[in-house]
């Protein structure tokens, strides 16, 4: 017979939403080593443009195609990144410990487990704003067993460099949804995709052809100055900046004047 703790965990959970002043009963259980980054319960975790460069930052050791996957969104036609999950159905950024290797670095997504954002774009004012879901139920933190504490919502969220990642949220939330009304994505070639592929998200890897460096072939077709350090000398942010702001813009309104 199944025990209180194993039917806690296998039940499916609730998202609820959440105000700022609002709290929720959670604590992040040491116990409990990680399942938020092994089991089905998160699945792939998205990624802002930011992560993206700070994974491949900090995990030199493995090639880019086992660390992020770019998958073509159905609706809008739009690449977006994802961490990779490994054979094993784990986060490939988890030590043999159960400990994450970019803690410091991690996405926005493990950053505001057990809650989950969802950002709306005011039509008019093309502001972004963002509302807060508690994934209640969905680990052993909620459990009894790992003693629960109680969590503002406000101090939840106030953590080391916060700030600076929900602002490239917010920056790409709002950018994306400005090219999918201002182009028709809908209707670019497979080719095409690919290349959007490669300059949101700076993708050395993914460039063809192996002498070929990412600003070599893009600043010449998108006649944008050519950049003399290589990718891997950027910081995150500033590489974020320059695909969200330069070569995704420009690559998009080349393909619009064909
Ligand atoms: S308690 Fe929840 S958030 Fe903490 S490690 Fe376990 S699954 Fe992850
Ligand atoms: S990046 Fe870190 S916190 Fe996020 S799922 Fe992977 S191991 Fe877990």
């Amino acid at each position: 017979m199944k025990n209180d703790l194993e039917e806690f965990i296998n039940k499916k959970y609730k998202s609820v939403p959440i105000t700022e002043k609002e709290s929720f009963n959670f604590t992040c259980a040491e116990k409990c080593w990680g399942t938020c980054c092994r089991e089905h319960h998160v699945g792939l975790l998205q990624l802002s443009v930011y992560d993206v460069y700070k994974l491949l930052e900090k995990r030199t050791d493995l090639p880019t195609l086992d660390l992020i996957q770019v998958k073509i969104e159905e609706d809008s036609n739009l690449p977006r990144a994802y961490i990779k999950w490994n054979e094993k159905s784990e986060c490939p950024n988890l030590d043999e410990n159960g400990a994450c290797m970019v803690y410091m670095e991690r996405p926005f997504t493990c950053r505001i487990f057990p809650l989950e954002a969802k950002f709306m774009i005011d039509d008019s004012s093309h502001k972004v704003s963002i509302n807060y879901c508690v994934k209640e139920k969905v680990c052993f933190g909620f459990h009894k067993e790992a003693n629960p504490i109680e969590q503002k919502l406000e101090s939840f969220l106030d953590t080391p460099d916060f700030e600076n990642h929900l602002q490239f949220e917010e920056k790409e939330v709002s950018l994306r949804d400005k090219w999918i009304k201002e182009y028709r994505l809908k209707e670019l070639s497979n080719q095409q995709v690919h290349m959007l592929a490669q300059v949101l998200y700076c993708l050395k890897d993914k460039v063809v052809g192996k002498n070929t460096y990412f600003f070599d072939m893009y600043s010449e077709m998108l006649k944008i100055p050519k950049r003399t350090k290589r990718l891997e000398s950027f910081k995150a942010y500033e590489l974020a900046t320059l695909a969200l702001e330069e070569f995704t813009p420009r690559l998009l309104k080349k393909f619009k004047s064909k």
